[in-house]
């Protein structure tokens, strides 16, 4: 089959690779209909991880067309989506839908190891499907199908997190896919107004539209300019979506006190210079997750049916697998407006 593996630094190419096989007894495999790039993909992209090698995506919709023979619920011909993040399949943690608190192997994102492949291919291979898929809910579309194998999960989560209450004035840095569901979620739980700080005019523009104060952090004005927007008293809140180390440190110093910082981008630095006395004098919250995805779709699955998310229009881009290429090189610069790409693994 085809497949988009990481071949060097800023490289990723299209190649004949094999086919996949059942993952065990209880896994299944998926012609996938459609598939994305996301964020983290970028991590590999540019080797920030041992990536070479690595044939990556963690967010598919696809068919089922083989099962094995522990699998209860799932058949041959279900139309899934697929939890961007598995584990053992075994434990209790797994089975209440938490693969991130897995006991057995810990969390293991589909896509970003040797072993376990991703799904920007024609085939995936989804072990414990009847845990880690979803049989796609009538009103779902394709787009925000995808949208659940990940980053509405993820950005839910930043609000989640930041325990907004009604009339807070939150912040989110990094308007980026991720930054968008946490806006879109963060409006469900009645702040008075989001701040949405990012460098990208296009990424401000799309939060605008949406209701949010746009802060434009370039030139390190990132919390200074949260600042500025709340007369000097900070934000209640600060949602983190991007993973540097500027916008972290920015979250942690535009909140007043008692201010909650809630992280969902992905930064796995073992050596963070965390601002210890900002913490204690200004007496924060800072909690930092993977969305524990499974778990996470009996609530948001009735949000996007019912149309209580803006969910709209994220996908930017839409291109074929063999553009791939180039799909990640427009990702990585922020060129051409884009913000998130779709990919037909058939074209
Ligand atoms: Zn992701
Ligand atoms: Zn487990």
């Amino acid at each position: 089959m085809r497949a988009v593996v990481v071949t060097a630094d800023q490289s990723v190419e299209v190649l004949d690779v094999a086919d996949p096989t059942l993952p065990g007894p209880d896994g299944a495999i998926i012609e996938v209909d459609a598939t994305a790039i996301c964020g983290s993909d970028l991590h590999l992209y540019h080797g920030v991880l041992p990536s070479i090698g690595i044939q990556p995506g963690h967010e598919v919709v696809g068919r089922i067309i083989e099962v094995g023979p522990d699998v209860r619920e799932r058949r041959v011909g279900d139309r899934v989506l697929v939890s961007a993040v598995v584990g053992c399949g075994h434990c209790d943690q797994c089975r209440r839908g938490d693969p991130v608190s897995c006991r057995v192997t810990g969390p293991i994102a589909l896509g970003t190891t040797p072993d376990v492949h991703g799904g920007q291919a024609e085939y995936l291979a989804v072990p414990a499907v009847d845990l880690f898929t979803l049989v796609i809910p009538e009103g779902v579309s394709t787009e925000n199908a995808l949208l659940l194998t990940d980053i509405l999960p993820t950005g839910f989560l930043g609000a989640q997190m930041g325990a907004i209450q009604p009339g807070d004035t939150v912040a989110i840095f990094g308007m980026g896919p991720v930054g968008i569901m946490a806006l879109a979620s963060a409006k469900l739980y009645g702040p008075s107004r989001i701040i949405a700080v990012d460098v990208v005019p296009e990424r401000l523009a799309r939060a605008e539209a949406m209701g949010a104060i746009p802060v434009d952090a370039s030139g390190e004005m990132g919390a200074l300019g949260v600042l500025e927007a709340t007369g000097g008293l900070g934000a209640n809140v600060a949602i983190e979506a991007v993973g540097h180390q500027q916008t972290i440190s920015d979250a942690l110093s535009c909140v007043g006190p008692r201010g909650r910082v809630s992280m969902v981008g992905v930064n796995l630095d073992m050596d963070f210079p965390f601002p210890m006395a900002l913490a204690f004098l200004k007496a924060l919250e800072f909690r930092a997750a993977f969305a524990a995805i499974p778990s996470t779709w009996a609530n948001l699955v009735p949000l996007v049916t019912e149309g209580r998310l803006d969910l709209s229009d994220v996908f930017t881009h839409r291109m074929g697998l063999s553009e791939a290429p180039e799909a990640y090189r427009l990702f990585d610069q922020r060129e051409d407006g884009i913000l998130k790409v779709l990919l037909d693994p058939k074209a």
